[in-house]
Parts: C-alpha cells; structure tokens; sequence
C-alpha cells in the first residue's frame, strides 16, 4: 500500500457548500424576502415623473421617454432617484458571512436568545438521561 492514506475531516464539497450557504443571500424570514426584492426601493434605480415606469439607469430612461411621451420635454432632473429615497436596494440582510456565535450574554438579552438558551438546556438534559 502505497501513500498515507490520512482521512480527510473536510471535503472539497463540503467546504463549497458551507463557502456558498454562508455567502448566499437567501433565508431571513420575511425581512430577508423584502430584502432580497429591493426594500421599499425595488430594484430599478430611476422612476418617471409622468408615468412612474420604473427604469434602472439613464439610459433606459431616455428610451423610455422617446417611446412613450415623445411630445414631452426631457429633463432627467424630475425623475425620482428611488435608491436615494429609500436608503437604497438590497442589503444582503440575510447573508450570514462569518458570523460568530452569540455569546450566553447576549442571547439573554432578547427574549428569542432566551428561548434558545432554555432549548440548549432541554438539549443537554436529554443527553444527560
Ligand atoms: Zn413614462
């Protein structure tokens, strides 16, 4: 037999998987679904002042408008800048990163954190008996 053939603790897929479920976007209950489709903001940048067509840039803007009110006069001042209104778009709120677990002391000052800590109680008990 050729080689150590040393056991690996990680694989290659394992690794990318925790990588992308960390990285990713997705999940956050409800705050993280309106995240996720711009906040209050939406995704496109700009608004018509005539008939609030939603537009992601300048451009597509002035398309809009030799389309749809030729007989108008262009002036991208009067166009709403929606991200400015609103604080801008998504935020990634539900992108967990490299977050660490919370500390006992910080779980115990919110009621969810509490709750956890009496589920982790359950838990060891459990293991206990
Ligand atoms: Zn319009």
């Amino acid at each position: 037999m050729a080689g150590k053939a040393k056991p690996k603790k990680h694989t290659a897929k394992e690794l990318q998987a925790k990588a992308a479920a960390a990285l990713t976007n997705k999940g956050g209950g409800a705050a993280g679904l309106v995240d996720r489709k711009g906040g209050a903001a939406g995704h496109a940048k700009f608004k018509c002042p005539v008939c609030g067509m939603a537009a992601p840039s300048e451009k597509s803007g002035i398309a809009h408008w030799d389309s749809k009110h030729p007989k108008l006069t262009f002036d991208f001042a009067q166009w709403t800048d929606q991200h400015a209104v609103h604080g801008g778009t998504t935020q990634g709120v539900a992108v967990r990163g490299a977050a660490k677990d919370k500390s006992v002391a910080e779980l115990q000052k919110t009621a969810a954190g509490r709750e956890e800590l009496a589920r982790r109680e359950r838990e060891k008990k459990m293991v206990q008996y």
